[in-house]
């Protein structure tokens, strides 16, 4: 067995079968041996998980907006991976648009992995972009290291990443089953959405706005392409429960489709969003209390892969707090620090284990992007990431802890369990209680 040079150990480690004490050995940034708890005396740092405290992977959060360059003034590498190192994160994938370049483009990727090489405080990874006519650019930057492909079926907000009809992924959807790549889709369709130049303060209305159907159509015509071309599919930020039973016939007959949802589509409803509360807007937007259960039962009969942040940010203003017009703000809530606690809290009150919780932050996530020998387990081979938290201690959201660039947030004021303590990436404290230790480490994941 190879000496270690760091031991991190605990009487509740999550282990890929089971939660069980024991030793995790560290060596040059690599879990080298899983040991006993109190096996053997090594003459190395040893970093004790105390009490109820519990040992988990670095969490994995393949959905995440950086927004840099071209419009770090929303969001940059360094604030938000501050924020994924103080919420437990270890990994990130960035997300190809809001950013200028979008990724979209082989020189779009490079000038994006120079913006963020050594600016990372995590390790982080990228999504390509497929838009109308950049089918000759997949190969290129999936051979520079992209880990798939995202697409709009409805505008996508920004201009310069145009959203794509059934006629555009017809052209590119062999190319990407070709290459093997995996497609990840915005799922609402322009028909069943309200368009209104019509200013609204009242969460219905916007609610009404966007309707399941948009989703539910868009998921319906993603199954057939899907089947048709052979490509693999993922559904992100899925808010609709409506498509839960389409999505499960759909993976039962051997169509490779997936999905994820979000923290803010399991913890919000939307009977409670107040009067002119922007900060809750988001496109699916969060539906009512019925859905979200509907949403933890796709979850946990597996239809429902696991649960990333979406997280989206922008600056304040164009949250529109003031007229509170939820037709005009800018949709997208920023949660990348919150989701370890948010999705506890709630999977928790409905009897889902460690086990579950590991599987939907850490493991699944890590797998839809093919870095599970490295990531999101604690295994022997594997990155030696963690997080430490403490499951029972309860705190309240101040929005001013959260360290990504814009603080607005609809989770300010919650009462959540679960804090984290401190955070390893391959083998470095990066995080401990609220202070950070040196340089931005986080590699480039391409
Ligand atoms: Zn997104």
């Amino acid at each position: 067995m190879p000496v270690p040079d760091l031991i991190i150990r605990g009487r509740k480690v999550v282990l890929p079968d089971g939660v069980a004490a024991c030793s995790v050995h560290v060596r040059d940034g690599k879990i080298v041996a899983l040991d006993d708890y109190d096996h053997g005396a090594f003459d190395c740092e040893i970093v004790e998980a105390r009490g109820e405290s519990i040992v988990m992977p670095g969490l994995v959060d393949t959905h995440v907006h950086i927004n840099s360059p071209g419009r770090t003034e929303w969001e940059g590498f360094q604030s938000a991976t501050l924020a994924a190192a103080a919420g437990g994160v270890t990994t990130l994938i960035d997300m190809p648009l809001n950013s200028i370049p979008p990724t979209t483009t082989l020189s779009g990727l490079k000038t994006k992995v120079e913006t963020a090489t050594n600016n990372c405080f995590v390790d982080v990874g990228f999504w390509g972009g497929v838009v109308p006519g950049n089918t000759s650019e997949l190969a290129n930057m999936l051979d520079t290291g992209v880990v798939g492909f995202k697409c709009f079926l409805v505008p996508s907000g920004v201009d310069e990443f145009p959203h794509v009809t059934e006629a555009d992924l017809r052209e590119a959807m062999p190319v990407l089953t070709e290459l093997d790549a995996l497609l990840i889709v915005h799922a609402e369709l322009p028909g069943p959405i309200k368009e209104t130049s019509n200013s609204s303060d009242d969460y219905q209305t916007f609610l009404a706005s966007r309707p399941c159907a948009a989703e539910n159509e868009a998921i319906e015509l993603m199954i057939r392409l899907s089947r048709e071309f052979g490509t693999r599919v993922h559904i992100v930020h899925l808010s609709s429960a409506e498509a839960v039973p389409m999505l499960r016939a759909a993976q039962s007959a051997g169509v490779q489709i997936t999905a994820e949802t979000c923290p803010h589509y399991l913890h919000f409803a939307a009977e409670k969003i107040p009067e002119g509360a922007t900060e809750f807007k988001c496109c699916p937007p969060i539906r009512e209390n019925e859905n979200r259960e509907a949403l933890w039962q796709g979850l946990a009969s597996g239809v429902i892969d696991f649960i990333v942040s979406d997280h989206s940010p922008c600056p304040g203003e164009m949250k529109l707090r003031e007229s509170g017009d939820f037709m005009k703000a800018w949709g997208g809530i920023a949660s990348l620090q919150l989701r370890l606690p948010v999705v506890w809290t709630e999977a928790r009150r409905r009897g889902h284990s460690l086990l579950d919780v590991t599987k939907w932050l850490c493991a699944n996530p890590s797998k839809q992007v093919a870095l599970q020998s490295r990531k999101g387990a604690i295994a022997v081979g594997g990155d030696a990431d963690f997080v430490i938290w403490n499951p029972d201690e309860e705190f309240t959201v101040d929005a001013s802890t959260l360290l990504h660039r814009h603080k607005i947030t609809p989770y300010a004021g919650e009462t959540l369990q679960g804090v984290v303590e401190k955070t390893f990436l391959r083998g470095r404290k990066i995080y401990d209680r609220g202070q950070f230790s040196g340089n931005p480490l986080g590699q480039m994941l391409i």
